[in-house]
C-alpha cells in the first residue's frame, strides 16, 4: 500500500480522504507541482518549490508549509516508496468550506503529496519519435500558474489521444505556446527555437535544462516568439517535460516534421540530457560543473 501525505499525516493511500466540499473538488481551486526523483534524489527541488510558491501567491493561497517542511515531507515520502525513480506530486487547495466562489475566511489549505514510479519515454518513442496533433490554445491567460484546473489541458490532450498521438501542440493567435502537458521547442536550420517564458506557458524545469544544455554545449538557441507557420515548417519539433524528458515529434497533424524521423539536433540534445541525468541528476547535483 503506497504511503501518501495528507494534511500533516503520512498514511496509506486507501485511508487518505478529502471532503466533497474541498474547493479543489468543487472549483478546481488549487495548485500543484510534479518533482522528478532520480535514484531517490529529487531534481531541482528548490526550483519546484519556488514555482509552487509562485503558483500559491498568484492564486492568493496560503502556503501551508515552509520550504524546510516541504523538503522534509518530500524526503520522507521518497524514502517510504519501494522504487528508486519517482514522480512526486504535490497539491495544495484552498481547503474545505461551504460552496461560495469568494475565498472562505478561515479554511485551512488542504495539502496532499504522493509519489508514483517515474516512467520516462520508451526506447521506441525516443528512437522513432512520436506523433502530435495541433489545436487552438483556448486556455486562460495564466498558464504560468500550475493550477489544478486543467480542463483546457485535458480537452487538448484528449484530441491527441483520440488520434493515437502522444501530444497536442497549441497555437494561440498564430503563435506557438506549448503542448497539453509539456513545453515545445523547434529546430530550424540547426537553430533551436522556443517561445520565451510568459503568462502563456508553464515555465518548465525541463525547459530550463534544455536551454542550459544548449548554451553550455554551443548549440545555437533562440528564445523568441515562434510563429505557427515556422513551427509547421520546422526541421524538428521537440516536447519537453519532467516525465517526457526531451521527445522528438516526427509527425504533426499527420504530416511529417522534417524528414519524419528524429533529427540530428534532437539526437545531440538527447545524448546531452541522458549524460546530464547520469552525472548530475542521479548524483544529486543540480547543475553540471562548468
Ligand atoms: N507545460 C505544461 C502545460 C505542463 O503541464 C508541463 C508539465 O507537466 C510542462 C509544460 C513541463 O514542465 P516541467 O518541465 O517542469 O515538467
Amino acid at each position: 500500500m503506497a504511503t501518501v501525505f495528507l494534511n500533516g499525516q503520512f498514511l496509506p493511500i486507501e485511508d487518505a480522504k478529502v471532503s466533497v466540499l474541498d474547493r479543489g473538488f468543487i472549483f478546481g481551486d488549487g495548485v500543484y507541482e510534479l518533482v522528478p526523483v532520480y535514484s531517490r534524489v529529487p531534481f531541482r527541488l528548490e526550483e519546484h518549490l519556488a514555482r509552487l510558491e509562485r503558483s500559491l501567491a498568484a492564486a492568493r493561497m496560503r502556503d501551508p508549509h515552509g520550504r524546510a517542511q516541504w523538503r522534509e515531507i518530500v524526503a520522507k515520502l521518497v524514502a517510504a516508496q519501494p522504487f528508486e525513480d519517482q514522480a512526486v506530486y504535490l497539491q495544495v487547495t484552498r481547503g474545505v468550506a461551504k460552496r461560495d466562489h469568494a475565498f472562505p475566511k478561515d479554511a485551512e489549505p488542504t495539502a496532499f503529496v504522493m509519489s508514483n514510479p517515474l516512467v520516462g519515454p520508451s526506447a521506441e518513442q525516443v528512437e522513432r519519435g512520436v506523433a502530435a496533433v495541433s489545436a487552438a490554445d483556448d486556455r486562460w491567460l495564466h498558464c504560468d500558474i500550475k493550477s489544478i484546473s486543467l480542463l483546457g489541458n485535458v480537452l487538448a490532450r484528449q484530441r491527441s489521444a483520440d488520434a493515437s498521438a502522444a501530444e497536442t501542440i497549441l497555437f494561440r493567435d498564430g503563435w506557438l505556446t506549448e503542448a497539453s502537458a509539456s513545453n515545445v521547442f523547434i529546430v530550424r536550420r540547426g537553430t533551436i527555437q522556443g517561445p520565451p517564458k510568459s503568462n502563456l506557458i508553464l515555465p518548465g524545469i525541463t525547459y530550463d535544462v534544455v536551454v542550459e544544455l544548449a548554451q553550455a554545449n554551443g548549440l545555437p538557441l533562440e528564445l523568441r516568439p515562434v510563429a505557427e507557420a515556422e513551427a509547421r515548417a520546422a526541421d524538428e519539433i521537440w516536447v519537453t517535460s519532467s516525465s517526457k524528458e526531451v521527445l522528438p515529434v516526427v509527425a504533426l497533424d499527420g504530416r511529417p516534421v522534417g524528414e519524419g524521423r528524429p533529427g540530428p539536433v534532437f539526437r545531440r540534445m538527447y545524448r546531452l540530457y541522458q549524460e546530464f541525468k547520469q552525472t548530475v541528476m542521479r548524483a544529486g547535483k543540480e547543475r553540471a560543473v562548468a
